[in-house]
């Protein structure tokens, strides 16, 4: 049976953080499924097709790398699409008490499906999508940031 893991995020925008993740994530297993969350009562600061089509471009060589937009709770989408795992990044202890309890609770929702932690490149740790937005929103610069041109 085909391993895919799931890795959902809001990414907004997706970070070299994101992708230093997702790499590893496709050593791991047989298939990632990037899946960007479309949560309607979050206004998002890049828009979602923009996004999708730039994680796409990140990865158009690699092909165990997708990308998909989904609605609604994490642990239904990863059934829909046969991932029994979701894959997180944990870059601090803030992350870890955040994580922690959203992986129990999809645990509960669908006990068919196992998170996996994978702790940040030193490198990388202090990269988060709230940060580069800050630095967009005043025109500064985040291509040292992002994996792929604005
Ligand atoms: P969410 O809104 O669901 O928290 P994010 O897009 O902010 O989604 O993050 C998705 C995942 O990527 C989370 O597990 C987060 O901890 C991880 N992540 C975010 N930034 C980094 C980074 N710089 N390095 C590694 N993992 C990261």
């Amino acid at each position: 049976m085909k391993k895919i893991a799931l890795f959902p995020g809001s990414f907004d925008p997706f970070t070299k953080g994101h992708q230093d993740i997702v790499v590893r994530g496709a050593r791991l297993f047989d298939e990632v499924v990037i899946g960007i969350g479309n949560n309607s009562s979050k206004q998002r600061y890049f828009p979602l097709d923009f996004m999708k089509s730039k994680i796409e471009e990140t990865f158009q060589d690699e092909m165990n790398i997708r990308v998909e937009i989904f609605q609604g709770l994490t642990s239904q989408f990863a059934k829909s699409i046969g991932a029994h795992h979701i894959l997180r990044g944990l870059r601090n202890t803030t992350d870890y008490e955040y994580e922690n309890t959203i992986a129990q609770v999809n645990n509960f929702l669908n006990d068919d499906l196992e998170t996996v932690f994978l702790i940040t490149a030193p490198s990388l740790a202090y990269i988060s999508s709230s940060i580069v937005r800050e630095i967009h929103k005043f025109d500064g610069d985040v291509s040292s940031f992002l994996p792929y041109k604005m």
